[in-house]
């Protein structure tokens, strides 16, 4: 690097710690990082070197002096029993082999390793009491954490209950384990692809996925989340074992998750054995690995070892370095989305990368550009991690070409010209105009006739052509386009026109929850839309619902409820809904299709809270299917609060206070079960 001056080390400085600073919080707070751990690396390396160099400029309250901090104010935070540290991590090979050196001259007697996958997801330190599990802490600070218990035991993975194996070892009365939260690649595209539909920007990787998931306030939402678990590292007051290998295999036969991936190796050449098969074999994992971890595995050199004061000295990481590729950076397109997000895109010099050729490349926002310091013309590293788009990381300064411009991010919309405003919570630039603004409009109308929304026969090709035709401006003008015009049109025949009419027919008896998806109102994806079709049965219910009502329906939060409250009180949508509803497009759920079981419950009314044998979602149909009601909140027209396990201590005591009666699920499936009569109903409840 140059020599800088001070007063541009000053700047640098000041920028650094700001962008770390934003960057700590979108990952330890957030869960939503913008940039990959290597590039935070670099980051926080610069930072570290200037500061050295320029000690002066070098501050207490700089992000080199303390640790970032997952902690939450939403959870109850509890201090760990034994301090929670991080692994020293390396990216080098060498750095390994003086690792070993240093066993080596603190020990006389011979020792091996546990070498294992390391998991890319969330730390977490699970507390097993005679038997049963007793609290699960995130990794906090690393002396206190949050309290996920009431999440985490929606992990299929974790067991509540251990039982110890015929013959096996004993389960120790009280002991942590500690291990790793993560999200396979098939939940992570899932969860993704959800909120792409949503309009929500997605999870830059599985792991903040993972943290983000742990941290829902929901338990239910969180347990649709795939999440899985694995387990690494056991401890108790009096350790029963002789090594961290036989620890864990007792904890496996306890019936904890472990990695069925760790092998053991007697010395640090069969530990670069395992590092350089797994460099390429992790790959064709269904989870994300950032590195091997090596430990020592007899538990008294680990004691005698010890710690220094952030990580222990008996293991350590190695971490890949991710996939690059170095390429010149051609010119930067700003992509107006559907929402009006202004998306700067990078077209690079085609390179090879991981198995493609990647072409085009993210930049995210112009915070970004800034912190890159990105020049057009410059070389620049590109990426390709779990992300879905590739992403340029770095520039490499030392091939930059003489006067390479800044790229100027527009202050206006690169399509319709007006001036963009700046989302502070998200960084990004908008196009407030969303009712001219071509880009905008054209986006609508692809989201509007995809697969998953109306299904209708045009691709974007289509939708461009028949924009540029002044054919389409608002979702209705698709329906009314006269056949002659169409087939006018370049490229289209009889036989096209017939299927596009076709589709737009077909269309027609596409479900409400579709319609309401393809409207594409703002945070409202596929799993949302059926959500709020479901329960409030018709667009007219909807649009006229309240911000509190709204708020009632499962896994709708403030954002969503706001969007759609914005969206319904705006004329024209609800003119257009007017146009739809006249086309014949459906707008409210299909009543006959669902099913009717029984009339059992003609005439109640009832609240569901807790956890039960179905999802709370499928308990609430099955109640609408026996003919009762479903109400979010206890009240004096309730007849029954449904209580599962974990049911709402709240609700609880508000149903005790107005002399509602709680019903448990097996109290429901007796009163709703085939046969049952208003008589051995009044016999059930009499002795609640
Ligand atoms: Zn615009």
């Amino acid at each position: 690097m140059a020599k800088k001056s001070h007063k541009a080390a000053a700047e640098r400085i000041a920028l650094l710690k700001r962008e770390l600073e934003v960057h700590n919080r979108n990952y330890y707070v957030l869960n939503a990082p913008t940039i990959s751990d290597f590039e935070y690396d670099l980051l926080m390396q610069e930072l570290q070197g200037l500061e050295a160099m320029f000690p002066d400029l070098a501050t207490q309250d700089s992000p080199t002096q303390h640790v970032g901090s997952d902690l939450a104010q939403a959870f109850e935070q509890v201090a760990h029993k034994y301090p929670m540290m991080s692994l020293g991590n390396t990216y080098s090979l060498e750095e390994l082999y003086e690792f070993n050196d240093r066993i080596a001259k603190a020990t006389e007697q011979p020792w091996s390793f546990s070498c294992e996958l390391k998991f890319d997801g969330t730390a977490i330190c699970l507390t097993y009491r005679d038997g049963k599990l007793l609290r699960a802490l995130t990794r906090g600070d690393g002396t206190k954490g949050d309290d996920v218990t009431r999440n985490v035991v929606n992990i299929p993975a974790i067991p509540r209950e251990l039982h110890q194996a015929p013959g096996g070892a004993p389960i120790p009365q009280e002991f942590e384990i500690r291990g790793e939260i993560y999200m396979p690649f098939e939940a992570f595209e899932r969860l993704n692809e959800e909120r792409a539909d949503r309009g929500e920007i997605p999870f830059a990787n599985p792991r903040n996925a993972a943290a983000g998931s742990l941290k829902l306030q929901n338990p239910e939402e969180m347990a649709s989340r795939g999440l899985d678990c694995v387990l690494y590292h056991f401890i108790t007051d009096d350790n029963p074992f002789r090594t961290h290998i036989e620890a864990i295999e007792a904890a496996h036969s306890w019936g904890l998750p472990v990695s069925q991936f760790s092998r053991r190796a007697d010395s640090i050449e069969e530990a670069m054995e395992y590092i350089k098969a797994w460099d390429t074999k992790r790959k064709e994992l269904p989870f994300a690995t950032d590195g091997i971890v090596i430990k020592v595995n007899e538990l008294d050199l680990q004691r005698q070892l010890g710690f220094t004061a952030k990580s222990p000295r008996w293991a350590t990481a190695y971490k890949f370095k991710p996939e690059s590729a170095l390429t010149p950076l051609l010119s930067i397109d700003y992509q107006v989305g559907r929402t009006g997000a202004v998306t700067p895109v990078a077209n690079l010099e085609p390179v090879p990368l991981s198995g493609t050729i990647v072409k085009r490349a993210s930049l995210h926002n112009k915070d970004q550009m800034d912190l890159l310091d990105i020049h057009i013309g410059d070389w620049v590293y590109v990426e390709k991690g779990g992300e879905i788009i590739p992403k340029i990381t770095a520039v490499e300064l030392s091939k930059r070409p003489e006067n390479a411009p800044l790229p100027h991010f527009p202050e206006v919309c690169p399509d319709c010209g007006t001036p963009l405003v700046r989302d502070s919570e998200q960084a990004r630039h908008y196009c407030p105009n969303s009712d001219n603004c071509p880009e905008q409009i054209k986006g609508r109308f692809i989201h509007f006739v995809s697969r998953k929304a109306m299904d209708i026969l045009a691709g974007d090709a289509t939708v461009e052509q028949l924009y540029s035709n002044g054919l389409i401006r608002e979702l209705p003008d698709l329906y009314t386009i006269p056949p002659m015009m169409l087939l006018n049109l370049e490229g289209w025949q009889q036989k096209s026109v017939e299927n596009f009419l076709d589709s737009l027919e077909k269309s027609k008896t596409v479900p409400f929850e579709r319609v309401l998806y393809a409207l594409g109102i703002r945070h409202i994806g596929e799993t949302t839309a059926k959500a709020v079709a479901s329960h409030f049965g018709s667009m007219d219910a909807l649009m006229n619902a309240s911000r509190e009502e709204l708020l009632q329906v499962p896994d709708i939060g403030g954002i969503m409820a706001d969007a759609i409250l914005e969206w319904s009180k705006n004329e024209k949508h609800r003119n257009m809904v007017a146009r739809l509803k006249a086309i014949g497009l459906r707008f409210e759920i299909d009543e006959s299709s669902r099913q009717k079981l029984s009339d059992s419950l003609e005439g109640c009314t009832v609240v569901v809270s807790g956890n039960f044998s179905i999802s709370r979602e499928e308990m609430k149909r099955l109640i609408e299917a026996h003919g009762g009601k479903c109400t979010g909140s206890v009240s004096g027209s309730t007849t029954w609060l449904l209580a599962g396990e974990k049911a709402g201590p709240e609700k609880l005591k508000k149903a005790e206070k107005l002399g509602i009666k709680v019903i448990s699920e097996d109290d429901f499936r007796r009163l709703t079960a085939p046969g049952t009569e208003s008589e051995t109903e009044k016999d059930l409840f009499s002795n609640i």
